[in-house]
């Protein structure tokens, strides 16, 4: 390869770089990524491809932190450490050679619909009928993961759109606006699939009533008229949990009904069972609460009045908050359907227990810098 030749590559891969941030930028204001969560990636030639790197949010992206990868020994250029998913792009590029841009997502209601222990989810987007098939669990970041990701791609070949089980989807095209569409269309496709078949009729988000956060050790209310009773629960747990320094009172529909309904929930998701803990307890009255104020359990339930997520920053209570209400919709849907996959609880733990040790070293690095 002659200079010209090498300088003309590097300008396709800055294009090409930038090109991810754009479509992440956009499913990210679309909602379908939040955070650090997901993955985008384009192939670059039979043997390379372009990754979103590991743990930065999608808003803080620059050309030089994408990740070029090798394909078959996953060995990868630079100082950023590629998304911790390579592996299931890996197998979907070699898979499927028409596939040029791949997006993985954590998006709400196909993640959803991945919980009810199904194959395929039949279901429609405006007037077409829709299949999408779903790939059996494996722990994220295996290599029985990519197995599984790459033998359903390879069983269904005239889809452009998987649901892993227990964790969230791949959508592959020969262009990113495909892949793109792949993405929209499923998540519309399982919310109609939720409303019909599991009569869910929730809307997804977080509904905010009486947060708090701490200063200079003092607890600051966010809203004025703050009830006694609500400013008892927080104190509860500022005083047993000397990590937490944001609540998010959460009332969204779905916390709504499981705070209402339940009494026990067990992660049904990937992200549940990493921020939220391993098992979760929703009392039946209000003297119950302060018992289940524990340690690793980022959420307490107050009956019949949401749930109080908790974290060291508000960024952290935020996340537990969104992902407290995609487990509470995923749980309607199992508990409506009549059936679901639940995680094992060896998996729950090991995966809470990988999640807070990475998380601690990273806030150990950013507090370096
Ligand atoms: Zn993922």
């Amino acid at each position: 390869m002659d200079r010209s030749e090498d300088k003309m590559s590097e300008i396709q891969y800055l294009q090409e770089r930038q090109h991810i941030i754009d479509v992440s930028r956009y499913l990210h204001e679309i909602g379908l990524l939040v955070r650090t969560w997901g993955n985008i990636s384009s192939r670059v030639d039979d043997d390379h491809f372009l990754i979103t790197p590991s743990g930065i949010m999608y808003e803080d992206l620059t050309p030089e932190m994408i990740v070029l990868v090798n394909r078959h020994d996953f060995s990868y250029e630079g100082d950023f450490k590629p998304s911790s998913e390579l592996m299931v792009h890996a197998a979907a590029y070699k898979v499927r050679k028409d596939a040029e841009f791949i997006v993985h997502t954590h998006q709400v209601f196909a993640s959803c619909a991945g919980t009810l222990g199904m194959k395929k989810i039949f279901s429609y987007f405006e007037d077409d009928d829709v299949t999408i098939p779903v790939a059996p669990y494996a722990l994220p970041g295996t290599r029985q993961l990519a197995d599984s990701v790459a033998r359903t791609l390879k069983k269904y070949k005239d889809v452009n759109g998987i649901i892993m089980s227990n964790h969230g989807t791949l959508c592959l095209g020969s262009t990113s606006k495909e892949a793109i569409y792949e993405a929209v269309m499923m998540e519309t496709a399982c919310n109609n699939f939720l409303t019909d078949v599991c009569k869910m009729d929730v809307t997804q988000g977080v509904e905010e009533m009486f947060s708090s956060h701490l200063e200079n050790g003092e607890i600051i209310y966010n809203v004025k008229d703050t009830p006694e009773r609500v400013k008892t629960i927080h104190k509860q747990i500022y005083g047993k949990r000397p990590d937490v320094k944001f609540i998010i009172h959460n009332k969204s529909d779905a916390i709504m009904t499981v705070s209402r309904r339940a009494n026990h929930m067990r992660p049904l998701l990937d992200d549940f069972a990493q921020l939220i803990g391993t098992s979760v307890k929703i009392p039946s009255n209000e003297g119950e609460i302060y018992n289940n104020i524990r340690k690793n359990v980022n959420v307490v339930f107050a009956p019949n009045d949401g749930a109080y997520c908790m974290g060291g920053s508000l960024e952290d209570a935020e996340a537990v908050a969104m992902v407290l209400d995609k487990g509470c919709i995923a749980y309607m849907s199992v508990m409506r359907n009549g059936e679901g996959h639940y995680l094992s609880m060896f998996d729950c733990i090991k995966m809470n227990r990988n999640y807070r040790k990475n998380y601690s070293k990273l806030a150990d690095t950013v507090r370096e810098n």
